[in-house]
């Protein structure tokens, strides 16, 4: 190791430390220095870091949740400033470096300054691929208004910011990145369309079933797919982005487009250094140059065998080679290359991938399961009995143990198809306790199996605690798993609850009753002075704001202040989102009743607007499937019938038999209660979606028995009233809450305990969850005995929700935002829902 001599004063010379100079002040970088410094490297070195972004240290994965809205910039960083001080890190943020003189071993940044090192890491990284094409470009340097690349927290603040009046987007690439920045851009309430040139989306990582599965979790979730399509010019209107035209000729319209069509290596001042470069700047296995014994290389600018990789996994690796080498700590340490694993960061499409997609060699096992139908894909290879190859797509529950034996080929299950799913085989696991102290466990964050223990040891008991402390599993989140399992094993099993499991939203700490208590006494009438007022920080978290919307309109009716972006896409049109892009239009027909003008109008309406499918629903009303978004306002007002909420978290239906008027076995007259049931609650808004039905004798045509509340009509003018029934996913029979003798008090009692479940429930729990979770004799007791006193407030609290109801197709004659009914519609043709 080189040692300089430097004067500071005239006449006083001192023994300084080898000067060490970091290049790039991104994961990599920093990374290294964090190995470094734990090998003694405060002592050892005088540490300079150069990094052109004007910031410190970040999680470069993290953007994609700061897009999405579920994390805010402040929550991304790595390393505050002060930590580069505390270390006597002499950190040049904001400086780019332009220039290396090898000879005179010197580094010149754009800031006019210039440092001499003896020793160099390079970590400068990568920068987004711009295909060439025109109209992206506005002059050699800036990009076209609207065309924003996906690589930096500059990026992606500039994307929200533009975003903010924005309706439409086209992203180019469906790959990882592509697909988070289109949920990204979604989550702000933007349509998308994601444009990707090969057959197969995510074709680096999956084959084409999954490919398949995937691209239709992403159409369900309403983003809009073209493959096998390519971009050949950006279309501009005064100088800004309009949209894209494909190679076909054809076109689609869009005010925001992002390119992440992949990613080049800043490997510039490498190359003007001389140094060698092919794909990137080309390591030996201690990850130095090739030619400079000076100068190290970490992070995607690295070619290390031929390899690039464009993940952290490799780079914790990397950084640990490097630190050993450079640090004298360990001469020989060596990098062997990496395994690449991922996972999709999206919400509702499970994909995690590692290793190979398919067999390569004739010995190679290979387990293949497909359920096309429920979005389950999983793939297996196994080489010589170690795992080499995974993919799995919709249920990614294996990913923790797969990623373990993946990365540290653990012994498999002789049965193989016991490694993608759970079938009461011998646990097979590698039980936490024998997991060796350097395991890693979050690869994203670089996280071991000691850091965890450590932190369990200073005191963190719950796990969530230890998350946030070390940041494992605050990447893709596939070791959440894991980390709890080595939290509890760490823990001795004295685990602490976590808090948050009760709140009623993630992002605000409070249980629903204390979260309802200080709503009211402080009279937050807007999901965002609810995050500005009781948010840590204020901050607003996307994942909460659907509940609390639901909330706030149940607790204030008409003082509710709606904010659009707190609405999911359903809800800000008033109709359900299909798999091809259009929307489905559910009329209300309460209790299952028409009459031949309406009938008449629905089918004038179906053909006016070339609707392709009408369905009979379960619920006794006729669905109109496929129609454009903006043919909606039209359609409504045409069909000039009230919404029949069937898209939304609220009152759906009363299904109905014939009962007393018609049928020879009627007790009761079932259709004119399921009218006026209809009727007095219809679009109240509750925690989860409410289905009830009203039958006319113990034989129960309408099946009143599994539903939210069912009622059935008995012997002696009597009804009976059952709660929490299901017969979807889960089936479940209801509980009798009363036996009542006229239909008025079943319509009082209804009221009372739909208001009891809105007020009590937490967000998204179905009554089936709810009633068996609260147990039948307390709801009793306070729905019908009126043990507490509450009835009269239950009932004045359902009346006023019920006097607040607006039909939310009236919203044609105002579209509440310029996009709202704005075509969503691709102009290429897609896979429709079938139509028959
Ligand atoms: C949105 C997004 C999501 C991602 N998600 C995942 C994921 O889920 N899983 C995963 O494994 N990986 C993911 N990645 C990739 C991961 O972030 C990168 O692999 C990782 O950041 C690479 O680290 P690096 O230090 O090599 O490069 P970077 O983190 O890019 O750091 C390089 C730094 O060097 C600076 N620099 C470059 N040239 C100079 C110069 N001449 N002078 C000064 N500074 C310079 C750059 O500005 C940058 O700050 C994601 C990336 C993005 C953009
Ligand atoms: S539930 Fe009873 S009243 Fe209603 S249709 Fe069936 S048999 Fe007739």
């Amino acid at each position: 190791m080189t040692s300089i001599l430097t004067s500071h004063d005239a006449g006083e010379a001192t023994t300084a430390k080898p000067r060490l100079v970091v290049v790039g002040n991104g994961m990599a970088g920093v990374r290294a220095i964090e190995e470094i410094l734990s090998r003694n490297g405060r002592k050892l070195f005088d540490i300079t870091v150069f990094g052109d972004e004007p910031y410190g240290n970040y999680n470069r994965i993290l953007l994609s949740n700061v897009l999405a809205g579920s994390e805010d910039t402040g929550e991304i960083f790595l390393n505050p400033l002060d930590w580069y001080a505390d270390n006597e890190i002499d950190l040049r943020a904001g400086a780019r470096v332009v220039r290396i003189d090898r000879f005179a071993r010197l580094v010149q940044a754009d800031d006019g300054t210039s440092i001499r090192y003896d020793q160099l890491i390079l970590a400068t990284g990568s920068r987004s691929f711009f295909p060439p094409m025109d109209g992206m470009w506005a002059d050699d340097r800036t990009l076209t208004s609207g065309v924003f690349g996906f690589r930096s927290l500059d990026d992606c603040t500039a994307m929200i910011d533009y975003a903010a009046d924005k309706t439409k987007a086209v992203v180019i690439g469906g790959g990882l990145l592509g697909l988070e920045a289109a949920r990204g851009l979604q989550n702000r309430g933007l349509t998308v369309d994601v444009v990707h040139s090969p057959a197969t989306l995510m074709n680096a990582q999956l084959d084409e079933a999954a490919g398949a599965i995937v691209r239709r979790s992403v159409e369900n979730i309403g983003i809009t797919v073209h493959t096998g399509q390519s971009t050949k010019r950006v279309l501009t209107q005064g100088g800004s982005v309009a949209g894209v035209a494909f190679a076909d000729g054809t076109t689609v319209e869009c005010d925001m487009l992002v390119v992440s069509a992949g990613i080049r290596p800043n490997v510039g001042l490498a190359l003007r250094a001389g140094l060698t470069v092919e794909r990137a700047i080309v390591v030996d296995d201690h990850m130095r140059s090739v030619d400079d014994d000076d100068i190290y290389v970490v992070g995607e600018c690295a070619q290390h065998r031929g390899q690039v990789y464009g993940l952290v996994a490799p780079l914790w690796d990397q950084a640990k080679v490097l630190a050993d080498h450079l640090t004298g700590t360990d001469r020989r340490a060596a990098y062997h290359g990496s395994r690449m694993a991922t996972k999709l960061k999206v919400a509702g499409v499970d994909v995690a991938a590692m290793g190979l997609k398919a067999p390569e060699h004739p010995d190679d096992e290979f387990v293949q399961f497909a359920e096309p139908k429920h979005g389950i894909y999983k793939t297996i290879v196994v080489r010589d009995g170690k795992l080499v190859g995974a993919t799995l797509v919709g249920d990614v529950r294996k990913v923790a143990f797969l990623m373990q034996a993946f990365d540290r080929g653990l012994p498999l299950p002789e049965e193989r198809i016991s490694l993608m799913f759970d079938i009461g085989t011998p646990d097979v696991e590698v039980g936490v306790a024998e997991l060796a102290a350097d395991t890693q466990v979050c690869n994203c964050n670089g996280v071991s199996k000691s850091a965890l223990v450590a932190c369990v040891n200073g005191g963190q008991k719950t796990v969530p605690g230890v998350m946030t402390a070390t940041r494992a599993g605050k990447g893709c989140g596939s070791c959440k798993t894991l980390v709890a399992q080595i939290v509890e094993w760490a823990a001795g099993g004295v685990v602490e609850d976590d808090p948050s499991a009760s709140w009623y939203v993630p992002g605000i700490p409070y249980e629903k009753p204390e979260l309802m208590r200080l709503i009211r006494e402080l009279q937050l009438h807007s999901v965002s002075s609810v995050f500005a007022a009781l948010a840590p920080d204020g901050r607003e978290d996307a994942n909460s704001k659907m509940g609390l919307a639901s909330l706030l309109q149940m607790m204030w009716t008409h003082e509710f202040v709606d904010e659009r972006d707190a609405r999911f896409v359903n809800d800000r049109v008033h109709a359900n989102i299909q798999r091809d892009g259009t929307f489905s239009v559910v009329p209300q027909m309460k209790g299952g009743v028409t009459d031949s003008a309406q009938l008449r109008k629905i089918a004038d309406v179906a053909d006016k607007y070339a609707i392709p499918l009408i369905k009979l629903t379960g619920g006794q009303r006729i669905d109109l499937l496929g129609v454009r978004k903006e043919d909606l306002p039209a359609v409504w007002a045409d069909l000039d019938m009230p919404s029949g909420f069937a898209y939304s978290k609220s009152f759906r239906t009363v299904k109905t038999c014939v009962g007393s008027d018609f049928c020879r076995y009627g007790v009761g007259d079932s259709t004119s209660l399921g009218i006026a049931i209809e009727q007095r609650f219809q679009g109240i808004p509750g925690p989860a979606k409410m289905k009830l039905a009203v039958t006319g004798c113990p034989r129960n045509c309408a099946e009143a028995l599994c539903k939210d509340l069912g009622v059935v009509a008995v012997d002696g003018g009597c009804w009976e009233i059952y709660v929490g029934g299901a017969a979807g996913a889960h089936i479940r029979k209801g509980d009798l809450l009363a036996t009542v003798d006229s239909p008025e008090l079943v319509v009082q009692l209804t009221g009372r305990f739909l208001q009891y479940y809105r007020e009590n429930a937490n967000w998204l729990e179905r009554t089936y969850t709810w009633v068996p979770r609260v147990g039948i004799d307390t709801i009793r007791a306070v729905v019908v005995e009126d043990r507490d006193g509450d009835g009269a407030r239950l009932d004045a609290e359902m009346h006023k929700a019920v006097d607040a109801y607006r039909d939310p197709w009236k919203d044609r004659e105002k579209p509440a935002t310029p996009g709202q009914f704005r075509s969503a519609l691709p102009l290429a043709v897609l896979p429709q829902v079938p139509i028959r």
